[in-house]
């Protein structure tokens, strides 16, 4: 059953599900250098042109030997016949001698072991090593990290720092990514001014505008900013047009409830196709979602905590589908409360609250329209449909951290 279908209020999970199944995926693709990569989504997965490390190297400082030249038992004394600093090619191993190696040196053909300098010492031209020397000990061997031909990083993964570094230790200069993704975000209200505008009787500041840019460029996408979007159908349309002329994906903020005032609902059908759901979740119940001109069309509610939660909840993950990324569901853990709830509502609420001491503490304030909860709060508590929680019982924690970037 499609979500549209379900009676009642929609389970987030459901919801979600539906969603992704409807995101677009991006096709537009470039080749950016891998200095540059970080956060963007690969398109096309590299192979490594070599091993790594491409050679057997030398964990320690140390001796590198062959452990058929020591004693079965008690010392033995070989003298050194070269010296491998990092960076240079050794000779192969002078059978009955041992070589100076240092960390990160190749390991000269020959030698099967090295032998940290700590527990050797010197008398005279020779080196004593003690017994028990294992072969292989302190080799890292060639391609134990990555091997020649293999995938490197997989398509649609999300480029961390760390993957950059493994990018270039295979030598690979450039990626193929794909395009970022182009989110137009419109704020409807006549109520709303802009920041630096002084404020008049009636008026508020656009909190969303900020809030949604901020959100989407952590993301990695290109924010195309509509501003503000007055309460008539003419601006309304207009802003969509636009939208949907400039971007890949749409957001909007208010304007989806059944009031005069809302224009939205009738525009997106008008240009397009639009569902207004109700989500099993507190903030965040009504979404809007549809296509305008092709271009899909998210409906956020007004209310900026709500805006957050289902910004974060359910658009974030189709942005990233459509932007060809693998996300993982975010990491969700059991944490004890720090509080107690004796109501219990039939929605599935995601509190503002901090884990903090070993408890999960909830913001004092859970109104949708407070967004200094969010500003606050460390992650989500998740407490499900028609439960109460007691202080020490387990509960849902999602760090803000899975949610953002
Ligand atoms: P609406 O869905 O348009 O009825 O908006 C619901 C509530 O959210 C109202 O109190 C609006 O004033 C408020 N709101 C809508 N958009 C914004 C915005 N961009 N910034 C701050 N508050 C907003
Ligand atoms: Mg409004």
């Amino acid at each position: 059953m499609s979500a549209c279908d379900h009676p009642g209020l929609i389970p987030i999970d459901i919801a979600l599900a539906d969603l992704l199944a409807k995101t677009p995926l991006s096709t537009e693709i470039e080749s950016v250098p891998v200095a540059d990569a970080v956060g963007r989504v690969i398109a096309e997965a590299p192979q490594a042109a070599v091993d790594v490390p491409p050679a057997d190297n030398s964990s320690m400082d140390g001796y590198a030997l062959n452990i058929a030249d020591l004693n079965d038992e008690g010392e033995t004394a070989l003298s050194i016949s070269q010296r491998i600093p990092a960076g240079q090619a050794p000779q192969p191993l002078q059978a009955g001698s041992c070589a100076r190696i240092f960390t990160g040196a190749e390991i000269p053909e020959g030698a099967d072991a090295v032998v940290m300098q700590e527990q050797t010492r010197i008398e005279g031209e020779k080196v004593i090593f003690p017994a028990g020397v294992k072969a292989q000990q302190n080799i890292r061997p060639r391609g134990q990290d990555i091997q020649q031909g293999s995938v490197v990083i997989k398509a649609g993964t999300r480029l961390q720092p760390a993957d950059l570094g493994v990018l270039a230790s295979t030598g690979l200069a450039e990626i193929r990514v794909y395009k970022p993704l182009r989110v137009a975000v419109l704020s409807t209200g006549d109520e709303l001014i802009e920041p630096g505008e002084p404020l008049a009787p009636g008026q508020i500041y656009n909190s969303n505008r900020f809030l949604l840019a901020g959100l989407l460029r952590q993301m990695g996408m290109e924010v195309v900013d509509l501003g503000r979007v007055a309460d008539t159908a003419e601006d309304t349309e207009r802003a969509l047009r636009d939208a949907a002329d400039s971007a890949d994906v749409i957001l909007s903020t208010g304007g989806v409830s059944v009031g005069e005032e809302d224009h939205v609902k009738g525009v997106v059908e008008k240009l397009g196709q639009l569902d207004l759901w109700r989500i099993k979740i507190k903030p965040g119940k009504p979404l809007a979602y549809g296509q305008v001109l092709g271009k899909p069309f998210f409906g956020l509610p007004g209310n900026p905590a709500s805006s957050l939660i289902t910004f974060c909840l359910l658009a974030r993950p189709c942005l990233f589908r459509q932007q060809g990324a693998a996300l993982p569901a975010p990491l969700e853990f059991e944490l004890p409360a720090g509080f107690t709830r004796t109501r219990a509502i039939g929605r599935q609420e995601y509190m503002r609250a901090r884990y903090e001491n070993g408890v999960v503490q909830p913001f004092s304030n859970q109104s949708s329209g407070m967004l200094s909860s969010a500003s606050w709060a460390n992650g989500l508590a998740v407490i499900p449909p028609d439960t109460t929680v007691a202080e020490g019982d387990l509960v849902g924690f999602i760090p803000l951290s899975e949610l953002l970037g």
